[in-house]
């Protein structure tokens, strides 16, 4: 395993033309410490977890401290914010330190909060504790949910105060990802009228991380649909473990099909297919339920970026139906039959699955919760026995002739398919999680953390690594918001 000192960069990245970004050092943090750190992350880049405990780990990510090989920079990009052109942003509060070899094409190491760029326009180039561990333990957990997304290193925090709505205190946030390149980095060359730059780019996404796409007859048609496919899929496995984004700018849309930039997001407590997690989306433009048709709208920017490559505007269509949309609906109708535990996909399905969400929608059961202890429901039930033996989950609705009467409907799905209860759980158990990020479980670790206790966000982090484990010593993360909880805010404040 690897120390500090001798992780090996090789930054690709870097050697792109200067155009793509500046280089240029993070700002130092003071009194930096170490408030989080993610054995699983550290693994990725062949990091020795002992190196956490080195005061040099806090300096190195706060930026303070420059590792050899590394070679800082900003990169530029654009993108449409809330359905509208905002023109250049680019990382205004994040280095890039370069990219060290490990499983895959490598792991890009980037600080989040270290500081003002020449992209950081009117703001302060740094992240508030709250927004870092948020991020944090976010990341984590949708790795640990198996769903593709940007990794998290650290967390250091600082008694620097940092203004928001009050003033807090500042912290960085380090990101591991093979790239962190966006829709929005795209856009930018286009819109700016470089179709060299363009091109350069694309090749350098098809060439480190899609080769497979250069035997394509057009490689950046590939890519279009490569990209389609993958933020379909994505978009399916948030809909269906009840993930919010919170905000789906092109500039927050991964290239690579990532969960990146994790904001105001959220995970459904109690199921609502209108809730908006961001306290800023005044018109629910990033609400549940809008998710599925944002990613499609923000594919098209991402199109016409790419148009001058793909070919005609009808090409850059044909793309995005052709990957997009089915890579969309098989992901969310096969996710939701496997949350069901229906192994076979039989006609009426879709039937069934649009009586399972009005059911959701009618009685907003906790959702996560709803799908677990469906889980051990029995497949077949007399007379006498359901009422007790579906308690766990009549419990959870007022009307339980509602439930009673859409288990039935169950019962006879997984009869249809000669379904067996030990296999049938046992799959279910392995796609239902026990523990999501729930926003009031995140309230609690940075309740600790700005008091200066770190165990609670080591703990959520151990739970959050085993998400479909029991783990009947943080049974009370699994339980939906307590009272002081309800209305908890998020905003895009960061
Ligand atoms: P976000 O909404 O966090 O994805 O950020 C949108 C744009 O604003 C990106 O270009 C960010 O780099 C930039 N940004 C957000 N917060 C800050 C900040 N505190 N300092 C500098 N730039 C920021
Ligand atoms: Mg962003």
């Amino acid at each position: 395993m690897r120390t500090l000192e001798n992780l090996p960069f090789d930054n690709a990245f870097a050697r792109l033309p200067e155009q793509f970004y500046t280089r240029l050092a993070p700002d130092p943090l003071p009194e930096p410490v170490l408030v989080a750190a993610s054995p699983a992350a550290a693994a990725l880049i062949d990091l020795d977890p002992a190196e956490f405990a080195r005061p040099e780990f806090a300096r190195v990510f706060a930026g303070n401290a420059l590792l050899p090989g590394s070679e800082p920079l900003a990169a530029v990009y654009s993108g449409h914010q809330f359905g509208m052109w905002a023109g250049q942003l680019g990382d205004g509060r994040a280095h890039l330190l370069g990219e060290v070899p490990g499983a895959g094409a490598g792991w890009e190491i980037q600080l989040k909060g270290a500081g003002q760029t020449p992209y950081s326009r009117f703001a302060d180039g740094r992240a508030v504790l709250r927004s870092s561990l948020r991020e944090f333990l976010c990341s984590e957990a949708m790795a640990a949910l198996g769903i593709p997304t940007t990794r998290a290193l650290c967390v250091v925090g600082s008694p620097l105060p940092v203004r928001r709505e009050t003033v807090e205190t500042a912290a960085v946030c380090t990101r591991l990802a093979p790239s962190f390149l966006r829709f929005g980095s795209f856009e930018h060359w286009a819109v700016n009228k470089q179709p060299d730059a363009l091109r350069v780019l694309a090749d350098y996404v098809i060439d480190r991380f899609r080769p497979e796409l250069r035997d394509a007859a057009n490689p950046y048609d590939a890519l279009l649909r490569d990209a389609g496919r993958r933020t379909g899929d994505l978009i399916a496995r948030w809909q269906t473990v009840g993930f919010m984004h919170g905000v789906m700018n092109t500039d927050n849309m991964s290239i690579l099909g990532l969960t990146l930039d994790y904001g105001p997001f959220g995970f459904m407590d109690g199921f609502d297919a209108n809730h908006i997690c961001n306290h800023s989306d005044d018109h629910g433009r990033y609400a549940y339920k809008a998710q599925p048709q944002i990613g499609h709208w923000n594919l098209f920017a991402l199109g016409r970026a790419l148009r001058s490559l793909v070919g005609s505007q009808d090409d850059v269509k044909a793309a995005i139906a052709d990957s997009y949309v089915p890579a969309f609906e098989n992901g969310y109708l096969n996710g939701l039959r496997a949350k069901l535990g229906l192994q076979d996909a039989l006609p009426g399905d879709e039937d069934f699955i649009g009586e399972t969400l009005s059911l959701l929608q009618r009685f907003h059961p906790d959702y996560t919760t709803f799908f677990r202890v469906l889980s051990r429901l029995p497949g077949a039930v007399t007379d006498a026995s359901r009422a007790t033996v579906d308690a766990p989950l009549r419990d959870h609705f007022i009307d339980r002739d509602a439930c009673d009467a859409w288990l039935t409907l169950w019962r006879a799905r997984l009869a249809a398919e000669g379904s067996r209860d030990d296999v049938r759980q046992a799959a279910m158990l392995a796609v239902n999680p026990k523990y999501v990020l729930r926003n009031w479980v995140a309230e609690e670790a940075i309740r600790a953390a700005q008091q200066g206790d770190d165990r609670v966000t080591a703990e959520v982090l151990a739970c959050l690594s085993r998400p479909f484990d029991e783990q009947p010593e943080f049974e009370r993360y699994a339980a939906p918001p307590p009272d002081w909880a309800q209305h908890l805010a998020v905003s895009c404040s960061s």
